[in-house]
């Protein structure tokens, strides 16, 4: 018998820690072990990596990740109800699972971890983004984990995702494209979770690249994207008037239209624009 065929059946385990979900902590949890163990599967070969987990609450992906194979899994949750239900998991799988209660923005994981890292979670959606966004934007690059396996509204998961030309593109998506490769993997209906959400979910799986995608500095590029894409519908040579004075100059170096709005740039585009700025403010 497997360590996992040891540990009772979820709900059993929601019964008897009287883990009732709560809205403030975004909780809906996946019971169905099947599905846990399939979005462990799109994190990739974690034989050879510590995995870090945010919000494992009762532990349904807990197990799945521990079953299929990962060397070491670190939980983070804030909810302590939830601490006696991942210490029996602990005890199934002696040395490879550690827990810290606390906040995931406020706990620093790397203390505990030993690379190479990747991460899985089905997040808190009240705290999903923030987490994205840190791990996307750390000091230096490439960053502390390997690759990301995120459940997120679906509607978030296809900003990250998003080409040019659609309403869902924007500063998610050329950060995220610009530092990794990003795909939706799995989609999931409200009734996979308990209780089930008002909307639709997706597992998207990004990979680091060793370098982001094409040269920028990261401020100015994020100065610019967010500058262009906080008047999405203005053309760019009014959107960004306040970056440069000379900003119709500086997008025809570019080789971008003046009259061209945010939503039609490529990522490329978009990185050939912060160097042009770059140079016009002297940098
Ligand atoms: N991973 C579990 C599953 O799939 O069944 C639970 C997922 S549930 C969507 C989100 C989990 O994150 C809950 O257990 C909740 O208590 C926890 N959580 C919420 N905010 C958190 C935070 N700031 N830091 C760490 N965990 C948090």
């Amino acid at each position: 018998m497997s360590a996992i065929d040891t540990l009772p059946p979820l709900r059993d385990v929601i019964a008897t820690h009287g883990l009732s979900a709560r809205k403030s902590l975004g909780q809906n949890f996946l019971l169905d072990l099947n599905l846990t163990a399939k979005i462990a599967r799109q994190a990739g070969d974690m034989t050879a990596c510590d995995v870090l987990e945010i919000g494992p609450g009762p532990g349904g992906l807990t197990r799945g990740l521990l079953a299929e194979g990962a060397r070491r899994v670190l939980c983070i949750e804030k909810d302590s109800r939830c601490l006696p239900a991942l210490n029996e998991i602990a005890e199934a799988y002696p040395d490879r699972l550690t827990v810290i209660e606390g906040d995931a923005l406020e706990v620093d994981p790397l203390a505990h971890l030993t690379p190479p890292i990747r991460i899985a979670a089905n997040l808190p959606y009240n705290v999903g983004t923030e987490l994205l966004v840190r791990w996307l934007t750390p000091p230096q690059w490439p960053p502390f984990w390997q690759s990301l396996t995120l459940m997120f509204q679906r509607e978030v998961a296809e900003r990250i995702v998003a080409q040019p030309g659609s309403k869902a593109y924007g500063r998610l998506a050329i950060l995220a494209q610009w530092r990794a490769d990003a795909k939706i993997v799995l989609q999931l209906p409200p009734g996979a979770f308990t209780p089930p959400p008002k909307v639709s979910s997706s597992v998207v799986h990004l990979d680091a690249l060793p370098e982001p995608r094409f040269p920028a500095d990261p401020a100015v590029l994020s100065h610019v994207v967010a500058a262009a894409f906080n008047q999405r519908r203005k053309m760019l040579r009014a959107a960004l008037k306040g970056v440069v004075p000379q900003i119709e100059d500086v997008l025809n170096a570019a080789g971008i239209k003046p009259t061209e709005r945010a939503e039609q740039v490529s990522l490329e585009g978009f990185c050939a624009l912060a160097r042009e700025v770059a140079k016009a403010k002297g940098k």
